[in-house]
């Protein structure tokens, strides 16, 4: 089943919201796969966002998501990358939507609390550079009452 990595950035865990957005992922129905809490190096987070190097906001980035210690985590579930990302709102917090992570927590695209992968494809780089050891594999007892 797919799988996509998920990581509450520094300003979320400061803020308290750690058990705020595990729960909102939980009672959504996907399944916790992996979990971890560190603080990352520099060469990490330029590592993590490698595609970005080169925006004018990229130092700003790195500096903030190594800025104090992050959730990362790994969910697992049908459609998890795309309804995450939709679960997360859209990355400028003015333009996130009532109701998401994004649009109820924050309100500048430089803290926006939360990362998701944005495809298939980038979750399972992601989750190879986050937890190079692999995951939990485990099978959720609520698994028939979230699938038919
Ligand atoms: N970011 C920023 N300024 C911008 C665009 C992005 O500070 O103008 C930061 C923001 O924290 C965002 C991260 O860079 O979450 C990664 O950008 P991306 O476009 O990948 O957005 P995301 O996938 O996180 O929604
Ligand atoms: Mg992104």
């Amino acid at each position: 089943m797919e799988l996509s990595f998920i990581m509450i950035k520094p300003d979320g865990v400061q803020r308290g919201l750690v058990g705020e957005i595990i729960s909102r992922f939980e009672r959504k129905g996907f399944i916790l796969k992996a979990l971890k809490f560190l603080q990352i190096e520099k060469s990490f987070a330029e590592k993590h966002y490698e595609d970005l190097a080169g925006k004018p906001f990229f130092d700003g980035l790195v500096e903030y998501v190594t800025s104090g210690p992050v959730v990362a985590m790994v969910w697992c579930g049908n459609g998890v990358v795309l309804t995450g990302r939709k679960m997360l709102g859209a990355t400028k917090p003015a333009d996130s939507a009532p109701g998401t992570i994004r649009g109820d927590f924050a309100v500048d695209v430089g803290r926006n609390v939360i990362h998701g992968s944005d495809s298939v494809e980038s979750a399972q780089k992601e989750i190879a550079l986050w937890f190079p050891d692999g995951i939990t594999e485990w099978r959720s007892s609520l698994h028939s009452w979230i699938y038919e």
